[in-house]
């Protein structure tokens, strides 16, 4: 067991880590890729560059100086975040790996896929996460949108609780193995309908699927996904956190951009290094009060 595991090996994961590291706590960090900054063609406004970097040798920088002081990096995608005995539990797809607290650095929240219906359903029928939501679709039929591990995640959380689970991939050849039963739908949407509630898809060649409940796991999951699996307060996708980085669940961090604000290198090392300090704090009073 670790004493904090980040997610997110952009400027707010990896500056995190350089402060618990030195702290002389143990960290692991988990990402899987290099996030906004690889999309930087140049950086020009980050202080100290005598000249333009591109995102991704800035971050490859970052990265290498965290690995130098002894940081754990570990190239995964995180599908899930839950309680466990004394802290959390991570899991990736054929691990998992447990701390005293978390640290959320996952980056600006994805979009929601543009299809007709799917704002207004949300709530209706359209959830974010089926662990907090799955319960109420107790033995009725409810459909993933995505075509991920992430969204086979969803879809393994589903199944023991709903009468019968679709995957609808929106034209994306899936790229994850869904379990035998689960159908699979790769055509487009074209919208969502129902009168008051959420009562099924239609599809651009004019077929239709009716189900009670859609639960979107399009790409990865973000920050908001996991923060909400857990109940922490998630607002417009992005981590309500305090001045010290801290969410309304004990042991959870957010930094960077996940948390909204200005979204730029600077404001995301600095939140790294703000979230770091207290989860510090918290380890050490936890391992005092044993
Ligand atoms: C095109 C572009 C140009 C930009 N130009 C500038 C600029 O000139 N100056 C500037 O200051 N800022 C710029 N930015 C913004 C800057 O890149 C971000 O503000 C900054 O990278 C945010 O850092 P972060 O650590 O919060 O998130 P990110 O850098 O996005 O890192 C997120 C990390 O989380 C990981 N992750 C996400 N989901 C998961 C998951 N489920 N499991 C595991 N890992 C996960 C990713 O792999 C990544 O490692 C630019 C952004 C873009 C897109």
């Amino acid at each position: 067991m670790d004493d904090i595991i980040i997610v997110g090996s952009g400027p707010a994961g990896i500056s995190a880590s350089l402060y618990i590291k030195r702290a002389g706590l143990s960290v692991k960090v988990i990402g899987k890729d290099g996030g906004s900054l690889e999309k930087a063609d140049k950086i020009q406004n980050y202080f100290g560059l005598e000249k333009a970097l591109s995102g991704s040798e800035l971050i490859q920088i970052g990265i290498k100086q965290a690995k130098e002081l002894g940081v754990e990096i570990i190239t995964e995608e995180v599908l899930d975040i839950s309680y466990a005995d004394e802290g959390f539990e991570v899991s990736v797809k054929s691990d998992t790996y447990k701390a005293s607290a978390v640290l959320l650095a996952t980056g600006a929240a994805r979009k929601a896929p543009r299809i007709e219906g799917l704002v207004q359903f949300e709530g209706m029928g359209v959830s974010y996460c089926a662990v907090c939501d799955g319960f109420f679709y107790r033995g009725k039929e409810v459909a993933v949108l995505g075509s991920s591990e992430y969204a086979l995640h969803e879809v393994k959380e589903l199944l023991p609780i709903a009468s019968k689970v679709s995957v609808l991939t929106n034209g994306v050849e899936p790229d994850a193995d869904f379990p035998a039963g689960v159908e699979v739908y790769k055509a487009k949407i074209s919208k969502l309908f129902g009168a008051e509630v959420l009562e099924g898809a239609q599809f651009s060649d004019g077929a239709a699927l009716r189900f009670n409940g859609l639960f979107i796991a399009v790409g990865s999951a973000a920050a908001g996904d996991l923060a909400r699996k857990l109940g922490a307060n998630v607002v417009d996708n992005k981590i309500s956190v305090n001045a010290d980085m801290e969410t309304n669940i004990p042991g959870l961090y957010a930094a960077g951009d996940c948390t909204g604000g200005i979204m730029q290198v600077s404001t995301a090392v600095a939140e790294g290094a703000r979230a770091a300090l207290s989860a510090i704090d918290y380890v050490r009073k936890k391992k005092k009060s044993k």
